[in-house]
């Protein structure tokens, strides 16, 4: 099906962009790289009668560190981060992330910002987010707000952007030198949306787990940080033994989907496994 018709704006700034977002509220959509937005059109799920196409904002093309952070506007394309954007455990973590997120050509279009505003339950960028405190900076014709990714992930494809905010930007903190990271997802097919995925990090300082991070995804509405499996490493020597525990804990403390693809204690399973394969990949 091709989608409904729609008035096509190109703004070449963000001031113009909202004011545009601002004019025509819920009627109007952003287009990024147009990977999940242009599908769900053409299905006419979506019927935006305004599209406000942001490729043209050349100021958005951005990942950069400043601040002990890497910044990474609204037009960094997924396929940025195949190479460390910078040369610390994030830049490895993200090149390793990345390569999970569908095909090579939705990776030269999609963008880490789309990602995030869209916000898949499985969204491996999402989980990125949650997992690292991201913060996530809005913009609209009234000003500037910056909200953390613990407040901003809502349900199902929600998120706390209103609908005349431009997402600019999204600001992760560089992980410490000596920081261990892993990730684990399964999905059906190569490059399909992932049925449930983790990403661990882990700081071990004298023997024990002096930080960690369980973050999961594709298990509950939207990725969270499972505190209750981080806590039980904390203070602690890091072992199989240890990753089995987290796993465990993570398993009980999720409140699980159930859809056409999976039904909650199986995805109360794969919970199980994804936790420990990833914690396992943060051993020494
Ligand atoms: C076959 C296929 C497989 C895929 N597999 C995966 C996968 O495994 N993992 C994964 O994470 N993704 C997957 N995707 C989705 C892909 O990663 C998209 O690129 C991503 O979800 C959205 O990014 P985008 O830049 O294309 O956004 P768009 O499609 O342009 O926009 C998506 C939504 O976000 C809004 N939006 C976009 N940017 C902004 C902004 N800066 N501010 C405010 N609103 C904005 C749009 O209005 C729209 O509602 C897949 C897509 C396809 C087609």
């Amino acid at each position: 099906m091709k989608p409904a018709p729609f008035h096509y704006h190109a703004p070449v700034t963000v001031e113009e962009a909202v004011a545009q977002l601002a004019r025509y509220g819920g009627d109007a959509k952003v287009l990024a790289g147009g990977q999940s937005l242009v599908p769900v059109m053409a299905f006419r799920l979506a019927r935006p009668g305004q599209i406000v196409d942001i490729n043209g904002i050349e100021e958005l093309d951005y990942a950069r560190v400043a601040d002990g952070r890497l910044h990474i506007g609204a037009l960094a394309r997924h396929a940025r981060f195949h190479d460390p954007v910078e040369p610390g455990p994030l830049g490895h973590l993200l090149s390793t992330v990345v390569q999970s997120i569908a095909h090579l050509p939705i990776r030269m279009r999609g963008t880490f910002c789309g990602s995030l505003a869209h916000a898949d339950a499985s969204s491996e960028w999402c989980a990125t987010a949650a997992t690292l405190d991201a913060e996530m900076v809005l913009v609209s014709e009234t000003g500037q707000r910056v909200v953390t990714a613990a407040d901003y992930f809502k349900g199902f494809l929600m998120t706390d952007r209103a609908e005349d905010e431009l997402l600019v930007e999204a600001r992760i903190p560089l992980l410490p030198v000596g920081a261990r990271f892993g990730f684990e997802e399964f999905s059906r097919r190569a490059g399909d949306y992932a049925l449930t995925l983790c990403l661990a990090v882990i700081r071990i300082e004298g023997g024990k787990v002096t930080e960690a991070r369980i973050g999961v995804g594709g298990a509950e509405p939207f990725p969270r940080r499972i505190k209750e499996a981080e806590a039980t490493l904390l203070g602690r020597p890091f072992d199989h033994a240890a990753c089995r525990r987290a796993a465990e804990f993570a398993a009980k403390a999720v409140d699980p989907m159930n859809d056409s693809q999976a039904d909650p204690e199986y995805r109360r399973d794969l919970v199980l496994a994804m936790v420990r394969r990833a914690l396992e990949k943060c051993l020494p």
